[in-house]
């Protein structure tokens, strides 16, 4: 999809969501005026229409699942995005109590206490091994949340081991998330992460149907597996710019273990550099 026809799309978007009430203004009462019967007032404004509920990132596309990698470059806004992986070999190391937790409750502090809003994109295994959190996380409004598959298998049959999800199955893979998410999340966002960020044509046209919009990133924050937080600063702040897409992860345990530690930097130093700290849905809602 080109940017001109990711504009027009959110535009319209935005147009079919926004509904504002119709305020009465108050009137002013005379103070020498006599009490009388309460007057009715008129009912408020009604719209003609009916609302209609689009979700930010709800594809119309029927062919193909469109992908989105960044933001327009001529705003200094940038999103920070955040994945929670889960796969099947995690959940073992889980159980056997290898990984303490893959929820970086650490993480997510930061975010809070820097008010630093983010897009969350969360595989329905995690959902399912951290319902709770997952509410909380949708009840917050400093973040939005996405999904980012089932159990993070890949969507091309090479993607760093992850194991792959056969074509006939990738369209049932990636609702079991949208439903996962929905019952939980009454404003969740139909934004969608490939696992490791890996697709080819197969992929996007089995899950055109799904209706959900592909989000990549321009700026791969590198905090998989790193050995302290120096390099995800560095790589994030080397390669950010107007309209990027940081991906990075809040799973933490054993693959991603400095995330927590990087963001606080990363955030005041993009803030230093004038950037605007914004969800994928606010950076492309202009
Ligand atoms: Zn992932």
């Amino acid at each position: 999809m080109t940017w001109g026809k990711r504009v027009a799309v959110g535009a319209l978007l935005l147009t079919l969501v926004a509904c504002s009430d119709t305020k009465q203004t108050a009137g002013v009462t005379p103070q020498t005026r006599a009490p009388v019967e309460p007057v009715r007032t008129a009912e408020p404004v009604r719209p003609t229409f009916a609302p209609v509920q689009v979700r930010p990132g709800t594809s119309t596309n029927v062919n193909v699942m469109p992908v989105l990698d960044h933001g327009p470059r001529d705003k200094k806004e940038v999103a920070l995005t955040f994945d929670a992986d889960l796969t099947a070999l995690m959940r073992r190391r889980l159980v056997s109590g290898k990984v303490k937790s893959y929820y970086n409750k650490a993480l997510i502090d930061e975010l809070r206490a820097l008010h630093a809003p983010a897009t969350l994109f969360l595989t329905g295994m995690w959902m399912e091994q951290y319902p709770q959190v997952t509410k909380e996380l949708a009840a917050d409004p400093l973040f939005e949340l996405g999904t980012h598959t089932y159990d993070h298998r890949g969507f091309t049959k090479s993607c760093y081991g992850l194991g792959t999800v056969p074509p006939g199955q990738m369209l049932s893979d990636v609702r079991r998330a949208i439903v996962e998410l929905d019952r939980v999340d009454p404003h969740a966002t139909r934004w969608f992460r490939f696992p490791g960020d890996c697709y080819d044509a197969t992929a996007l046209h089995e899950l055109a149907p799904a209706g959900v919009t592909a989000v990549g990133g321009d700026v791969p924050g590198g905090d998989g597996f790193t050995k302290s937080p120096q390099p995800i600063i560095k790589q994030v702040l080397d390669h950010v710019q107007n309209g990027s897409i940081i991906i990075l992860h809040m799973h933490g345990g054993d693959n991603a273990p400095y995330t927590a530690q990087a963001i606080a930097p990363i955030v005041r130093q993009l803030r230093t550099r004038g950037y605007r700290l914004v969800t994928v849905t606010q950076l492309v809602a202009h």
